[in-house]
């Protein structure tokens, strides 16, 4: 391992180069507004700053705005929609900051809270996550869902990852590279970003409203993503079944036993298909079921050992350094 670049008492002396990371799909309506008010706001922060917007392959209007260049900007297009996730790794791969903060390009990350994110990294935080106050702008299915998620997923897993702690959050560049150096492919970035640990520190925020557009994440998507975290961090699903599994046999064995002993004292003729039916259609639902649950796992193998990369890159464009510096 290479030692940190930087010891953490040289933080309150520093201005840290400062990358934002900004995944974008189909964002034309909120983009602009967006780095309209990003850029100012790291100016005020650090005269070292860039923000990587990573156009997951929209296609909307995105990359017609993005075609000129923009100074502080780089622009990089991904070669089709990999998801926020990919785009999230395509962006911290290309980040050159001593520190990266992940940003919505809708303008739901209050821009106000990154001097809050960067007085806790100079106060020796490496990984601040913003925690969102309350989910009230949420549907109540969102909610049950989400909350249901977070505690099977943290049921199972061996590392805690925070409740309603999304995307918007500083890293400092050893946790980057941390992240950097995963090879999995499913990658379920809010649990990687628990994984690789270091001193980590929650702050509360309440999101805006979106700038424009509308939010990519329908209900099946947010289901799926839940389904990579659990497969990803998780083995609970799996004892689950087993320990299932183990409590059918143990009872099946037990109603065995006593048909033999109610056999041999009543001498009761072979007792009616009723108990007979309800237990192959239960057993060979519960069967069914385990399978899926086993497939769900072995799926995500084979996307790993087929070792394709996480997301391809169309294009980039660099508008240089930030005006003024
Ligand atoms: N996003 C992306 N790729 C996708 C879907 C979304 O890069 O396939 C980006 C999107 O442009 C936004 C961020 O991820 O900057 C969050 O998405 P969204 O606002 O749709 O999600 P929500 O805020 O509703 O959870
Ligand atoms: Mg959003």
């Amino acid at each position: 391992m290479k030692p940190p670049h930087r010891p953490p008492e040289d933080r309150s002396c520093v201005d840290p180069m400062i990358s934002v990371v900004m995944p974008a799909y189909n964002e034309a309506a909120s983009l602009p507004g967006t780095l309209e008010a990003v850029g100012p706001a790291l100016a005020r922060l650090s005269p070292r700053w860039e923000i990587v917007v990573v156009d997951d392959g929209s296609r909307d209007a995105t990359r017609r705005l993005m075609a000129c260049p923009r100074s502080g900007v780089r622009y990089l297009r991904l070669s089709r929609n990999f998801g926020k996730e990919a785009a999230l790794t395509a962006g911290l791969a290309r980040a050159r900051g001593d520190v990266v903060v992940l940003m919505d390009a809708d303008g739901q990350h209050p821009v106000e809270l990154l001097p809050t994110l960067l007085q806790h990294w100079r106060d020796g935080a490496d990984n601040v996550c913003a925690v969102r106050e309350h989910r009230d702008d949420e549907s109540w299915l969102k909610r049950l869902g989400t909350g249901a998620f977070y505690r099977l997923v943290n049921a199972g897993a061996s590392v805690h990852i925070t409740a309603d702690a999304g995307d918007f959050r500083l890293l400092d560049r050893r946790v980057v590279d941390a992240l950097n150096a995963l090879p999995e492919r499913n990658r379920f970035m809010k649990g990687l970003y628990a994984w690789v640990g270091f001193e980590t520190l929650a702050v509360p925020y309440t999101p805006l409203p979106r700038q424009g557009g509308r939010s990519s994440f329908s209900m099946l998507r947010l289901a799926r993503l839940a389904l990579t975290g659990i497969t990803a961090f998780s083995n609970l699903p799996l004892r689950l079944w087993s320990a299932l599994g183990g409590l059918v046999a143990l009872g099946a064995l037990g109603y065995a036993l006593w048909l033999v002993i109610e056999h041999l004292i009543e001498g009761h003729p072979v007792p009616g298909w009723t108990t007979l039916a309800c237990g192959l259609m239960f057993f060979s639902g519960a069967q069914l079921l385990s399978i899926g649950v086993l497939g769900e796992y072995v799926g995500r193998i084979f996307d790993e050992v087929k070792q394709r990369p996480v997301y391809l890159i169309g294009e980039e464009i660099d508008g240089g350094e930030p005006a003024g510096t």
